[in-house]
């Protein structure tokens, strides 16, 4: 079955026609087949305007998020970005198209086990996944250029902040457990941080020692 059809009326019609001008944001999402990071009997609905369940109780993100999520990095190719909740590994996939290396943590075993099949599949090469709790962050692997939060926290975890290069940007869903607020944090060259609130959304929870 030939989904590029598809895939380009998703990317025009759902993330260019809804504000994100960021071309190679665009091109990934042209790119990467997220037909494959979904469960064979949802192939049909993967470019739908929508969240899918990838089991587990998880869901893949909506296209619409992922490409917000990404352009909001501001990504030029060069960076290392950490990722927190693998899920279907399709964000991670899209990260790994623009990004120079991602660091991606799931507390699910069997997600991230399937999300390393796919990714592995489509040979992205530059990926490391690891399974626990990736509220602590990755600290052997800080600093980052970029944090990707795929799971909404209560409050944004301070090693998050810590394990931030200066100019780089964390972009987290901080509010309650049904909905949150997208927030851009980026680590000024004086070391403070800018807080931003970019829009409304609604994530699974962040689970573990720094979230719920
Ligand atoms: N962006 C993903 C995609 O494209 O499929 C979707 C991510 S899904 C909305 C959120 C993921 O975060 C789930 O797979 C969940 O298991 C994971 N998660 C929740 N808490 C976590 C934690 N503390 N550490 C790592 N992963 C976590």
């Amino acid at each position: 079955m030939d989904y590029s059809i598809a895939r380009r009326r998703m990317v025009e019609q759902q993330i260019a026609d809804r504000g994100i001008t960021d071309q190679r944001v665009l091109d990934a999402m042209l790119t990467i087949p997220r037909h494959l990071f979904v469960e064979s009997g949802l192939q049909n609905h993967a470019y739908s305007d929508a969240t899918l369940p990838i089991g587990e109780k998880q869901t893949i993100s909506q296209p619409f998020t992922v490409a917000s999520m990404t352009a909001a990095l501001e990504l030029q190719g060069h960076e290392r970005i950490l990722e927190i909740g693998t899920g279907s590994g399709y964000q991670t996939a899209i990260l790994s198209h623009l990004a120079k290396r991602v660091y991606s943590i799931e507390r699910i075993s069997l997600l991230a086990a399937q999300a390393r099949r796919v990714l592995d599949q489509l040979q992205m090469s530059n990926i490391n996944i690891k399974m626990g709790d990736g509220t602590v962050g990755w600290k052997d692997q800080a600093p980052f250029d970029g944090i990707l939060v795929a799971a909404g926290s209560p409050d944004v975890p301070q090693e998050y902040l810590e394990q931030l290069d200066i100019n780089g940007k964390l972009v987290i869903p901080v509010g309650d457990r049904d909905e949150q607020t997208l927030l851009r944090i980026c680590r000024l060259p004086d070391g403070q941080f800018k807080r931003e609130h970019l829009m409304g959304c609604r994530f699974v929870p962040l689970i573990g020692e720094q979230g719920w």
